[in-house]
């Protein structure tokens, strides 16, 4: 009855939906009294104290700090391709039929251009493809400035496998041909008249990245000797000076002129070929 009663109060005291359903009778209400409200609420109160308390919620296992993501392996570099021609000053001097078999024996695509397009070239082709996975082009994307002679493409090539082990894929010039251009400050005929020399600006890293020749060639010593070893330059730098002094101590080019040798080419190396000369001018 005492349970009866205590559970009665409770309902009312709380107020439940449960009591506005199922009105107690009216025996029940008179035979409240105040102490037994209390005890009602007391009584609940216990039986909610000895409820088992809720399970607390489990925690997810500890993550173990030491288990490392599984890392993709690098990306193997695909193989240096196989490059069959002269790495030496004959290359300046090849015939026409020569330096064309040579482009064609290496699969690299070019057109032949009418010597109407390009006024003073020996042999002018547009290179529509890369030289042995080294796509070559000018940094404006200028059609008449991408004209070459087929032996600077020959001479390109000859170099495209050690680009390639240095991660090039690709070479950005400020340009190959320029009609009529002359040696700054003289009359003499420049090498970019006959698209036999190119004005080296950028190198395009496999990763993306590039090697602009006005930031990553460090050492600006203006007359020092480009291919001596005693440049105070970080590995970058010297791994870029090393790709060019190698083609100059071949001998590939005759002409070459790096950010040493006067400010007209603090940003970029002119290469250039010359046939029929004994000589070679590196500054
Ligand atoms: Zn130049």
């Amino acid at each position: 009855m005492r349970t009866s009663l205590a559970l009665a109060a409770l309902v009312l005291a709380l107020g439940s939906s449960v009591a506005e359903a199922q009105t107690p009778p009216p025996a029940f209400e008179l035979a409240l009294r105040e102490s037994d409200c209390m005890d009602a609420v007391h009584a609940a109160l216990a039986v909610a104290d000895e409820a088992p308390a809720p399970e607390p919620p489990v925690a997810p296992p500890p993550r173990n700090e030491s288990v490392t993501e599984p890392v993709a392996p690098p990306p193997t570099p695909p193989p240096t391709p196989r490059v069959t021609v002269p790495r030496d000053r004959t290359v300046a001097s090849l015939s026409e039929d020569a330096c064309l078999g040579m482009l064609r024996s290496h699969d690299v695509d070019f057109h032949r251009l009418d010597p109407a397009e390009a006024r003073g070239v020996g042999i002018p082709i547009r290179l529509d493809g890369p030289l042995a996975g080294i796509t070559v082009r000018s940094r404006g994307h200028s059609e008449l400035h991408e004209i070459v002679d087929c032996r600077l493409a020959v001479a390109l090539l000859a170099w495209a496998p050690e680009l390639h082990e240095a991660g090039v894929v690709e070479v950005h010039h400020y340009s190959t041909y320029r009609p009529g251009a002359r040696v700054g400050g003289s009359r003499r005929r420049s090498g970019h008249a006959n698209a036999l020399a190119i004005d080296l600006a950028v190198l395009v890293m496999r990763d993306g990245s590039e090697r602009e020749i006005l930031t990553a060639w460090e050492s600006r010593a203006r007359g020092a000797a480009p291919c001596d070893d005693d440049h105070d330059e970080g590995p970058e730098s010297a791994s870029l000076r090393r790709l060019v002094c190698s083609v100059a101590e071949d001998e590939l080019f005759q002409i070459v002129l790096t950010p040493h040798y006067d400010a007209a080419h603090a940003n970029h190396v002119h290469l250039e070929l010359r046939p029929g000369v004994s000589w070679q001018y590196v500054h």
